[in-house]
């Protein structure tokens, strides 16, 4: 039978190309976000290829989070799979000049929203003893970098949380793995610099950033290798980025 995979955040960028590629390999997808309009047009899209559950909520809402997955219909209500990748950054500011909600967002969103997510799934795993958390993590979760104060600290924590899931996890054989990018060109830097094209375009600028459909091959390799097989983390960089803070431009 195919697998069932529930992605977070598969409206844009890396979860949506992520979406886009199990379709191909004929996963059964729940793809989740906010835009309602994307994740119909995708479905349609994608039924061609596979199975298509979708789900329109915030993930910093917890009853709603809940409430999706104990509703799931019986074909999709198994999940293999759970690719935590919903989440952005929101601002870049030295700490003394940093924006509260904009630090709400970050921690409500790439921290309790994955806890959320990973608590009413992960039950299921566990007494099924089978089944595959992807945390999708940063660089900036293994090296902070300036004015990326809170966005560094909400992905160290979900380096430390992924780690901690996976030694509460492994004894009921399910896998915890962490996949953290480099630069992605995605909708991220206008999410963090609010619709602001000059200052997004600028970070890519003068060098080759990865695409969301690199990240979505290492998803998929990860998630595919045999029973015995951990990928626990992962770094993956442009060649032009060396380091969080070192990028290599023309
Ligand atoms: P993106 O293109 O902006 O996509 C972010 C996704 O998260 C969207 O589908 C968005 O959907 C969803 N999301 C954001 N807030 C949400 C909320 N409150 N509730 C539900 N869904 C929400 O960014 P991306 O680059 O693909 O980012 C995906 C993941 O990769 C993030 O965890 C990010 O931190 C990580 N990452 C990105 C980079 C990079 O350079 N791009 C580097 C390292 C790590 P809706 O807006 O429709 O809700």
């Amino acid at each position: 039978m195919n697998k069932t995979v529930l992605i977070t955040g598969a409206t844009a960028g890396i979860g949506k190309a992520t979406a886009e590629l199990l379709a191909q390999h004929k996963f059964n997808l729940i793809i989740c976000g906010r835009r309602k309009d994307r994740l119909v047009s995708m479905q349609k899209a994608l039924e061609t290829f596979a199975n298509v559950h979708i789900g329109s909520f915030d993930i910093r809402d917890k009853e709603a989070v809940s409430k999706f997955v104990a509703s799931l219909p019986i074909p999709f209500s198994k999940i293999d799979v759970l690719i935590n990748n919903a989440g952005n950054a929101h601002g870049l500011d030295e700490i003394h000049e940093g924006s509260t909600d904009d630090w709400e967002a970050m921690i409500d969103i790439n921290v309790k929203g994955l806890l959320y997510m990973s608590r009413a799934v992960s039950p299921q795993m566990v007494e099924r003893k089978s089944g595959h958390i992807i945390n999708i993590g940063s660089i900036a979760g293994k090296e902070p970098y300036m004015k990326g104060n809170v966005y560094c600290g909400s992905k160290h924590a979900v380096d430390a949380i992924n780690h901690g899931m996976r030694m509460d996890l492994f004894k009921y054989g399910v896998k915890v793995s962490q996949i953290c990018p480099g630069l992605v060109n995605t909708e991220f830097s206008d999410v963090r610099f609010k619709g602001d094209h000059s200052k997004s375009e600028a970070v890519y600028q003068g060098m080759t950033p990865l695409k969301a459909e690199d990240i979505a091959e290492i998803i998929h390799f990860v998630i595919t290798r045999p029973k015995h097989v951990n990928i626990s983390d992962t770094i993956v960089l442009p060649l032009d980025q060396a380091a969080s803070t070192m990028v290599h431009r023309q």
